[in-house]
């Protein structure tokens, strides 16, 4: 097949399946045959079109993209068109990539079922009872329902790995510096990292190799030789290794399929020649939703400063300056988001600070300092992605607490600057996807991934 032909006829698919699930919030027909054609006519001149030529991807909406709305799924940018493309879209694209679609997500990124959405929510495609997860969620059910075969995220908090673990596909967040996160709309910029969204990890693999670059626009980006990602998963072994699982949490709490996939992935790796042994992380554990949240939060409420009425998109009129911007806001940003500002403006706010925001980062401190002796001992930890599967629809609105702390296993790999695949291992009789969480030490993402193809 030429590239155009496969980028018609995903976009052919999409137009006639994603009524149903609304996975994508805008598809890029024209351009996108534009590219594709461009790469036939590279390969016809002989030219390499790079490692993924032809391959169709949609990102998050989160994402800036050349030319093409992107509003992070909230009245406050519709109508936001940036004049460049984020450096991980960049990258996809010089690698041959064909861009065919924003996805859709939880309002700037903020929650666990993309429900926020200004343009309604997406249904999970295995079980449109459920949601998809999120923020994500739109690019894991694009994967999912065999939209697109790559996709890609931003995950603060386990927004790629949990609608991953939810949507039955595999997931990834690099190591915090790992990949540039220039042209990402931040939420909380130290803890944000862009992530991959494949159907297996030899997929994943490639494209942490066209996306792990450093990049001069993101100065958090570290400027190190990445090695190949995809020589170490083809290289891949985990003879005597030390696997560790992580216990100190009550099991019963956590659904009994994910338990299960535990038990299963913990045996694969023994077959595979590993050690097992117990991993307790006590402050982690006791402390990683609350300090994830002051963190996050009081990040997010400088980072959401920038949207004051009048620079990027919606702006309402007022009888003087402050009116202006109370009412821009007040209209632009939707409910759980003006919850979150708030929240974290109080807590940045004298007083509070001393009392919450200071004590978070030396907690934060803490949890990076637990993971640096675990993986002085241990290779690779093993945990649940989230207490639950799939949740049915409905419930981050009744229940934004819950959906909190919902977010106790995968915070800590961002808090602590982690690499952490979430792996798909297969269905529940009812055909909910299970999965587990597998996290190494930072800059070990290499070698995460190699593992984790073992254990697929
Ligand atoms: N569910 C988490 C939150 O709402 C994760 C968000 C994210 O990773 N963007 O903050």
């Amino acid at each position: 097949f030429t590239a155009e032909e496969v980028t018609r006829a995903a976009i052919e698919r999409i137009k006639k399946y994603d009524k149903k699930y609304n996975s994508l919030v805008a598809v890029c027909e024209e351009r996108a045959v534009a590219d594709a054609k461009k790469i036939d006519e590279m390969i016809a001149r002989g030219e390499d079109p790079g490692v993924l030529a032809g391959v169709p991807f949609a990102v998050k909406d989160n994402f800036c993209t050349d030319g093409i709305e992107t509003t992070c799924c909230s009245k406050m940018l519709k109508g936001w068109v940036p004049h460049y493309d984020a450096t991980a879209v960049k990258n996809m694209k010089e690698a041959g990539a064909v861009l065919v679609g924003k996805a859709n997500m939880d309002e700037f990124a903020m929650g666990s079922t993309t429900e926020s959405s200004i343009f309604g929510p997406t249904l999970n495609p295995r079980d449109i009872t459920r949601v998809p997860g999120g923020s994500s969620g739109g690019s894991a059910a694009a994967v999912a329902a065999g939209f697109v075969p790559v996709a890609l995220g931003s995950d603060t908090g386990g927004s790629v790995r949990q609608p991953a673990a939810f949507c039955g596909v595999q997931g990834m967040k690099p190591s915090y510096g790992q990949i540039s996160r220039f042209g990402i709309v931040a939420y909380a910029s130290s803890l944000d990292q862009v992530g991959p969204l494949t159907r297996n990890i030899g997929d994943m693999a490639l494209l942490m190799d066209v996306l792990a670059k450093e990049d001069a626009n993101d100065t958090t980006c570290d400027a190190y030789e990445r090695p190949s990602f995809t020589e170490a998963v083809g290289s891949a072994s985990l003879a005597g290794k030390k696997v560790a699982i992580l216990t100190g949490f009550d099991r019963e709490s956590v659904d009994r399929p994910l338990v299960e996939a535990i038990d299963r992935a913990a045996a694969i790796c023994r077959e595979a020649g590993a050690e097992i042994i117990e991993a307790k992380l006590p402050i982690t554990m006791e402390h990683t939703v609350a300090c994830y949240y002051m963190v996050a939060l009081g990040d997010a409420s400088s980072k959401l400063a920038c949207y004051d009425g009048m620079r990027y998109g919606h702006h309402a009129d007022g009888k003087n300056l402050s009116e202006m911007y109370k009412k821009s806001r007040m209209e632009g940003f939707g409910e759980e988001v003006r919850r979150r500002i708030l929240v974290g403006t109080c807590i940045l706010t004298r007083g509070y600070y001393e009392n919450y925001f200071v004590p978070a980062t030396k907690v934060r401190q803490l949890i990076s300092d637990e993971f640096k002796e675990l993986f002085k001992e241990a290779d690779l930890l093993i945990c649940p992605i989230s207490p639950a599967l799939a949740y049915k629809r409905g419930l981050g609105e009744k229940d934004p607490v819950r959906m909190y702390l919902g977010d106790v296993f995968t915070t800590i790999a961002n808090l602590a600057g982690l690499p952490s695949v979430s792996l798909s291992l297969g269905f529940t009789p009812e055909g909910l996807p299970t999965n587990v969480q597998l996290l190494a030490p930072r800059f070990g993402d290499a070698e995460l991934l190699s593992y984790a193809s073992i254990i697929e």
